[in-house]
């Protein structure tokens, strides 16, 4: 069952440079009283234009974190990130974001709040955003809720909501930081569904975390393996399933021994519970 790989050959075009570099960053919280948190230990991870990686690994472990320094929301305490060969100093276009609570305007309407990144970024063609923001809506499966306010919305369906907000342009990476743990199980494998049609589509690259094991073999390239807190990279797993995947896969034995390799790294032995504690922390 060995796969062979092609070689890059000797002359391999220059152009090599991945979307994302991060050399070596390390980030320390310093808390009220003064103490530091070392939230992540120096860490190096590339990706690739149009790739998907997850990142899996306990609370704590500093997922959101390293997904805020690579949104140019934070600031590394050491190290540095690249965009396409630039050094990202503060949030930018070609970087989306889902964050892990969905922050909607409560003073804006769905569709208003789904349009907002077109408004901030003075998009060209508003008519036609909105006509994609309005056809998100009902992928996300918000079709006639685009003129309520968010408080009339569900948890879940707001993150849907902010889901549909973090595709309405199309940037060249989406950041996903835990967007379907408030879904119940069928909407979430209909939106895994649904995020791998949109990757296939637009071919940008994702970064997606989760708590969510299956659903990280089912989604990605490679998974990213965390260690508990201070956090850093324990493994990079390979996902080597044939795609377009389908949910079907989850039966598969290579698609379980992945799962159960993931498992063991993260120290959850054997057994049938798909999540570990704390699938909603935070
Ligand atoms: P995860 O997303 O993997 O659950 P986080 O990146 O949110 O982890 O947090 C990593 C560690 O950094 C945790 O111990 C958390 O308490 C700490 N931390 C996160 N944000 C801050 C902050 N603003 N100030 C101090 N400590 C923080
Ligand atoms: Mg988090």
């Amino acid at each position: 069952m060995l796969e062979m790989r092609s070689q890059p050959a000797q002359s391999a075009p220059r152009d090599t440079t991945p979307l994302v570099e991060i050399n070596n960053v390390a980030k320390t919280y310093e808390t009220v009283d003064g103490a530091d948190v070392v939230a992540l230990e120096p860490t190096r991870l590339t990706v690739e234009e149009g790739e998907f990686v997850s990142i899996v690994g306990p609370s704590g472990c500093g997922k959101t974190t390293l997904l805020n320094l690579l949104g140019g929301l934070l600031e590394p305490s050491e190290g540095e990130i690249l965009f396409d060969g630039r050094p990202i100093r503060g949030p930018i276009r070609d970087i989306g974001m889902v964050f892990q609570r969905p922050v909607l305007l409560p003073w804006r309407k769905v569709i208003d709040n789904v349009m907002l990144p077109v408004e901030v970024m003075k998009l060209p063609d508003a008519a036609a955003s909105r006509q994609t923001a309005l056809d998100l809506l009902k992928m996300v499966g918000l079709a006639g809720f685009e003129r309520s306010y968010p408080k009339e919305l569900s948890g879940g369906m707001q993150q849907r909501a902010a889901i549909a907000r973090a595709l309405v342009y199309d940037s060249r990476l989406l950041l996903m930081d835990e967007p379907f743990a408030a879904l119940d199980a069928m909407t979430r494998e209909e939106m895994n569904m649904e995020l791998l049609r949109i990757w296939r589509e637009t071919g940008k690259a994702i970064v997606f975390v989760t708590h969510n094991i299956p659903e990280a073999a089912l989604l990605s390239d490679r998974v990213v393996v965390m260690t508990p807190r201070p956090g850093k990279i324990r493994e990079i797993i390979e996902v080597d399933l044939a795609r377009p995947r389908s949910l079907s896969l989850m039966g598969d034995q290579r698609f379980g021994e992945i799962v159960d390799r993931i498992r063991s790294l993260l120290g959850l032995g054997d057994g049938d519970n798909p999540q570990p504690r704390g699938e909603r922390s935070q």
